[in-house]
């Protein structure tokens, strides 16, 4: 009956196995809130909407055409038009119209 002894063991270390799963879950749960996290980190980081960008954009373009550092005034509307190539023609032709009325 070694046969049977030996067979137990075996059983009884597979019988400790059902941690890993556990482990392996919270393995990935953790990775994925650390994602996320950096994503929500990076978008949180200095990103305008477009909305919000458009909201102020006048404004901008003015204070642009009027010589003011809009890139220390507003650095989040200066960093979405380095990104946004649809709110850079917005304030081209706002630019424009400012200084064709100026
Ligand atoms: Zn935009």
């Amino acid at each position: 009956m070694k046969f049977k002894q030996a067979f137990h063991r075996l059983f009884g270390s597979n019988k400790q196995k059902p941690a890993y799963p556990q482990n392996g879950m919270q393995a990935d749960k953790s990775e994925m809130m650390q994602k996320m996290l950096t994503m929500l980190s990076n978008t949180q980081d200095v990103e305008l909407t477009c909305d919000e960008v458009f909201a102020v954009l006048d404004q901008f373009a003015e204070l642009a055409a009027q010589g003011e550092d809009v890139t220390g005034l507003m650095p989040l509307v200066q960093h979405h038009l380095d990104m946004c190539a649809d709110c850079w023609d917005e304030y081209k032709v706002l630019e424009s119209i400012i200084q064709n009325v100026a």
